[in-house]
This record gives C-alpha cells, structure tokens and sequence, in this order.
C-alpha cells in the first residue's frame, strides 16, 4: 500500500462515511424533464455552459450540481458501529422460514431484498445486475454521468467506480469480461483520460427491484399463530439514497406495532 493510501485509510476510519460530490450529467439529446423533479434538492443546480459541454463530445446538454455522495463500504461498518455502541444485540443467520422467528421478537421487520421471494413468496421482487470497474485515477475529482444512467464514473475516497450495467431479471454474480470492456470503451470516451488509470477489480451486485417498494405492516397468520412483520425492500438501483426516509417510516411501523402490542396485554 502506497504511503498516501494509509493515511487516506486513517482518515477514512475516522469520519469519511459521506462526502461532497460535483457532478455532471450529460446528454445527447435535451431530456425530456426539463429540469429534473429532484433539482431543489441538490446544491446549484444549473444546465452545463457550452465550455463545460465542450468536454464531452456528442453530448449536446447536461446538469451540473452539487449533492453528498454517501459511500456504503465505510458508512455501513460506522453504521455498524453506532449499533454496536448502541448495545444492540447482533446476530447473523440465515432464515429458512420465517415462522423459525415466531415467539423471539414482537415485530420482525423484513430488509431481505431478493431473499423476500423464497421467504415471503413475493412473485415481484427481481434482481437487476449491475457490474462495475475499480480503478485507481486520483486525478478525477467530478462525477459523470451520461443520460441514460448505464456509463457513469464516480470518484470515491479512494478509488473510482466506472459502470456500469442494468442487467434484468439476471442474478449471475461473476463478472463478465464483455460487460467490462464495454464500461471501458465506454467510461474513457466519456473522459478519455481514464486510459492512463490503474485497473483494481471488477465487481457485480444486485439490485432487489420491484415495481414499487413494499413498505409496510404486515400481520401473519399460520393456524393459531400470529406474526407482525414490518416490510422494507425492492428498493432497485436507489436503496442507498432512499435508505434513511425508509427506516425512519419503519421506524414509525414498529413502534406503532409495539404499542399495539402494549395494549392488548394490558386489556
Ligand atoms: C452496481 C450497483 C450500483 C448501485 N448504485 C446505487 C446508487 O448509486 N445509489 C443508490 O441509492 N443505490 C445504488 N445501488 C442499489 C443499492 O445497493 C440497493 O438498493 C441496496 O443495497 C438495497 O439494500 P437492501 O438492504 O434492501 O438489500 P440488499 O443489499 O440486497 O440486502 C439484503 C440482505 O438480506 C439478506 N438476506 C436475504 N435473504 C435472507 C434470509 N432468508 N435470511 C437472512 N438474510 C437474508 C442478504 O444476505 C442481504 O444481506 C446500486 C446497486 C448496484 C448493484
């Protein structure tokens, strides 16, 4: 590991779970929602000046804004962490059956993602694959995306993200070198001067999608047994950025439920 690395890394462990990020979208063509729904909710939303366009060539329109890039490999141990010194109890397991939690808790909230198909039988949650390129090009300090959401280059901490793919209804979890050097040629027309980055790793996810998020309260019977279940997933390519609105609402369910619970054992 490089000298600067470390230090970065020391940083990093202190407080970078978030960070500012100045971000370009660009277009070929004007989009038609003109401007975005979301355009209050970054900082200096404005349209690319022809200088700025003059960068990306083919693109003839583009955003330029500011808005906080949340990065989930050190937010989520700090959120791990904030749990941890919160003393809550931690357990890790696999469910195969949710009715194996029945008489351990008063509400079980479910965040399984693709895993609601085999537990709760949901027909519509499906896996959309996303592969991505590390790279190391400490000089890229702008996020870029271009219209259609599939090629996008996005500096992190340390390393950049060069994506991508939307893959439907595919859960395959190894990378596939077409995919890759497709995001290749296609990140470093976008900013040709990629090509002199260092390659790290090639990663795949999948995105739990559904046509709308299921959030809500769900009570569960199985003869004489009752359940109370919280629902959260299908959040697709948006879980990260939707993550804090949800749990506060199941946040809300839960202790809506447990008072519920209260209640009826005092009658
Ligand atoms: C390439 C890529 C890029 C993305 N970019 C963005 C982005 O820029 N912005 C953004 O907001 N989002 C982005 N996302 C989407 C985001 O990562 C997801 O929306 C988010 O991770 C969903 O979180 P989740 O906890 O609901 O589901 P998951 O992350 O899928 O977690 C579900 C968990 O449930 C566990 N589980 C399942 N079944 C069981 C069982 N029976 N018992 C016990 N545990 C079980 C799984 O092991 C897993 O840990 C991206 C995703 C990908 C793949």
């Amino acid at each position: 590991m490089e000298k600067s690395d470390k230090k970065i890394e020391k940083e990093n462990k202190c407080s970078w779970t978030a960070h500012i990020a100045i971000r370009y979208e660009v277009f070929r063509e004007p989009p038609v929602e003109h401007p975005p729904f979301w355009a209050d909710l970054v900082i200096g939303f404005r349209a690319m000046t022809d200088q700025e366009l003059s960068g990306f060539p083919g693109h003839t329109f583009g955003w330029f804004f500011t808005t906080l890039q949340c990065e989930s490999s050190f937010y989520l141990p700090w959120l791990m962490k904030k749990l941890q010194s919160a003393n809550v109890e931690l357990k890790k397991t696999h469910v195969e059956n949710i009715w194996h939690l029945h008489g351990q808790y008063d509400v079980v909230v479910n965040c399984t993602g693709l895993g609601s198909h085999a537990l709760f039988g949901d027909n519509e949650v499906y896996p959309v694959r996303g592969q991505v390129i590390m790279v190391r090009a400490p000089w890229l300090k702008h996020f870029v995306r271009a219209g259609d959401g599939h090629t996008y280059i996005y500096p992190g901490v340390r390393d950049v993200t060069l994506g991508g793919t939307r893959q439907s209804h595919w859960g395959m979890l190894l990378p596939i070198a077409e995919d890759s050097l497709g995001i290749w040629e296609r990140c470093c027309a976008l900013v040709p001067s990629l090509k002199r980055s260092r390659r790290l790793a090639e990663r795949v996810g999948l995105r739990p999608s559904r046509a709308s998020i299921r959030l809500e309260r769900e009570c569960l019977a199985c003869g004489a047994l009752r359940m109370t279940v919280v629902h959260c997933y299908g959040h697709g390519g948006v879980g990260v950025t939707l993550h804090w609105g949800c749990a506060r609402e199941v946040a809300a369910l839960v202790c809506d439920s447990l008072r519920g619970h209260v209640a009826s054992a005092k009658l």
